[in-house]
């Protein structure tokens, strides 16, 4: 097997064996000729399968360590088509602080189809073993949270729900597989919002869940065939040219993020940075046990929501906006953004204040990030 940033250049792209063509096409086609009653050459009709998205599905699968993967038209139709595998009266156990929209999913669409939900602080493994019901069927987790960067240990809560025989699946967006590969700790299907790191460019939305087992497999190329909500040919030819440079550019956005860590920690209006990178992370060790790298999302503390604004206000080269994992750095202010659904108290209850700050630092120039963020934070 070839090392990683060979097969995101070349897994389930190989040359088009009719043309040569380096490059996957984009087959913008719906129907494909047979070649008689009950004869194809493999695909038929491209809800079911299409060739330009079987190669991201290949090649992400590869990148994950996984048997299949399974491409959907966002990160949230992926979530959504993971939650087929339940049955009425089923419980799952999903972590108190992953993604708004997953919880949102959860508590206001799935739990009216008679599926019960447990949500626990899964930093610590022994409140997943203690949320375990007899119906238990899926644990969720997403590690590191956002916006307050608190790991889960992948590996511990994996042999949980081993014990339990439930299938544990993670949410490896903000790592990405380049750092952090949740199948060999002992996940059961990898879940990822491509609209981010793996993308990349921030010019397409996608989702995508890995799995390893052939059942699950089976169960999602099914939900795919029959809900409907696949990734486009195009979006996943875009990812697909994200993906190549996965590995340069995870490098170049651990390098940046660890500068605009220091920067953040040593500067006397931040009371407080929340990155996995730094030594004074609580779960430090356990980052670097489980991940390769840290990566280049952060929360700092700015102490005030005026302060935040002043920030937002000041910043030049960095962009205040939503979404993360593109190459450039984008800044946003989580109370009113990612966290805007929470009522204030909830938002005290998880930690996140009024001055709170996230920011998922780009590949721009460090000294330009650097600078920006210094004469921005002159101005508070
Ligand atoms: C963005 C995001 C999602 C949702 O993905 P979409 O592509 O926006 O639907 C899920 N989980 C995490 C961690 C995310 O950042």
């Amino acid at each position: 097997m070839h090392a990683f940033a060979t097969r995101a250049i070349h897994d389930g792209q190989e040359p088009d064996p009719r043309t040569g063509a380096v490059n996957v096409p984009i087959y913008l086609t719906s129907t494909y000729q047979l070649e008689g009653i009950d004869k194809h050459r493999g695909w038929e009709y491209s809800r079911v399968s299409n060739p330009t998205r079987d190669a991201l599905e290949t090649c992400l699968a590869s990148l994950e360590g996984g048997a299949t993967g399974h491409a959907f038209a966002s990160g949230m139709a992926a979530i959504a088509a993971l939650v087929t595998m339940l049955n009425v009266s089923d419980h799952v156990i999903c972590g108190d602080n992953v993604y708004g929209g997953t919880t949102r999913l959860f508590s206001q669409v799935i739990v009216r189809h008679g599926i019960e939900f447990s949500y626990v602080d899964t930093s610590d493994p022994d409140n997943v073993r203690r949320a375990l019901r007899p119906n238990t069927k899926l644990v969720h987790i997403e590690t590191p949270t956002n916006p307050l960067m608190i790991l889960t240990d992948i590996r511990a809560v994996g042999e949980i729900c081993h014990q339990h025989g439930v299938p544990m699946s993670v949410d490896n967006t903000f790592m990405s597989p380049y750092f952090q590969r949740p199948i060999e700790l002992g996940a059961d299907i990898v879940m990822h919002s491509t609209t981010k790191f793996l993308n990349g460019h921030s010019d397409g939305l996608g989702g995508v869940l890995v799995t390893r087992s052939p059942e699950h497999a089976e169960n999602f190329r099914f939900v795919q065939k029959n809900t409907g909500g696949v990734l486009s040919p195009f979006e996943s030819w875009l990812i697909l040219r994200g993906v190549k440079t996965l590995a340069v550019r995870m490098r170049q956005h651990n390098e940046n993020g660890r500068q605009v860590a220091a920067l953040l920690a040593k500067h006397p209006k931040i009371s407080r940075v929340f990155y996995p990178g730094l030594p004074t992370h609580p779960q430090h060790e356990l980052a670097k046990r489980q991940a390769s790298g840290f990566g280049s999302m952060m929360s700092f503390e700015m102490g005030s929501r005026a302060n935040a604004e002043r920030l937002l206000q000041a910043i030049r080269v960095c962009t205040n906006g939503e979404s993360l994992g593109g190459v450039e750095t984008l800044i946003s202010h989580s109370a009113t953004t990612t966290h805007a659904a929470l009522s204030p108290e909830e938002r005290a209850r998880i930690g996140i204040t009024d001055g709170l700050v996230r920011i998922s630092v780009g590949i721009e120039d460090i000294g330009d990030i650097l600078e920006d963020l210094d004469r921005a934070l002159k101005a508070v």
